[in-house]
């Protein structure tokens, strides 16, 4: 049978398949091949009885996080607000550098637009290319245009501590337990392990909640890669192998002198870039 790992508790996976839950064990293969299921991997089960079964093999992931561990994310939200607390471009810049990285797609999510607008930041933001919703977690305001953005994708949340990400998450999560009338989400916020799971809103459609989780660390490698605006300019710069930093004439400098690429981009980028040159 085919399903999808929801959530994996020491040792046990537990599998959803044609809406039912199956508890399974995986077999000794997985520890011989150097292979962990995770939780968002599709996979293979024999069934057994009673809702049990055992995992037989997994499907080619799209891409796998560390932390949290999980497989196949179609979708992050970036999670911010503009004052209380104060926003931070570089943290921003950095989870989408690292989405990029992965192919994960970014929406930048300003929240608590009652004490203040995020339109300064929808500028820089829409200009790259990358959707911004701005959202008022208290209210209510944009949590529907956000749940429509989330649709048939498994998106997790990103956003530092007093940003409102659990606030806006719980709201997303009450409306649809509104909708489909399924109380067993209810159950969520009581648990304390901090396991991720999979919560399933709507058919095809599961936000990550992984407790304890705010942001990704890693630089990636290929950081010049992963700030789209840039790569139309590499051309203009005279050195291959251009690290945008040091070098004079270099295209993403015209640009950003140009006001073609946005100062605090080139600037985060600049400091994401020596960060990891120092490490
Ligand atoms: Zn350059």
């Amino acid at each position: 049978m085919q399903g999808k790992i929801i959530k994996a508790i020491s040792g046990f996976y537990y599998i959803e398949s044609d809406s039912k839950i199956y508890e399974c064990k995986a077999k000794g293969i997985f520890r011989k091949n150097g292979v962990t299921p995770l939780v968002g991997d599709y996979v293979e089960f024999e069934e057994l009885k009673n809702d049990k079964g055992n995992l037989i093999s997994i499907k080619d992931r799209k891409n796998e996080l560390i932390r949290p561990p999980i497989a196949n994310v179609d979708l992050a939200i970036i999670v911010a607000a503009v004052k209380n607390p104060d926003i931070s471009l570089l943290f921003i810049d950095k989870q989408i550098a690292f989405l990029e990285s992965l192919n994960i797609m970014p929406i930048i999510c300003i929240n608590k637009i009652d004490i203040e607008s995020g339109n300064e930041i929808e500028k820089i933001y829409k200009a790259i290319g990358y959707e911004v919703i701005s959202t008022c977690a208290k209210d209510s305001t944009g949590v529907e245009i956000l749940k429509e953005k989330l649709k048939n994708k498994v998106s997790v949340f990103i956003g530092n501590s007093g940003v409102g990400k659990s606030s806006l998450t719980n709201k997303i999560i009450g409306s649809s337990i509104m909708e489909e009338g399924d109380l067993s989400k209810i159950e969520r916020g009581k648990q304390t392990t901090r396991h991720v799971e999979l919560i399933k809103l709507s058919e095809s459609t599961y936000i990550a909640d992984s407790p304890g989780f705010s942001s990704f660390e890693i630089i990636p490698e290929n950081l010049e890669n992963c700030f789209v605006e840039f790569q139309q300019y590499i051309k203009d710069c005279r050195y291959r192998g251009c690290n945008h930093v040091l070098e004079e004439e270099c295209g993403i400098k015209y640009a950003v002198a140009d006001g073609k690429i946005e100062k605090s981009r080139y600037e985060n980028y600049c400091i994401l870039k020596n960060s990891k040159n120092t490490k």
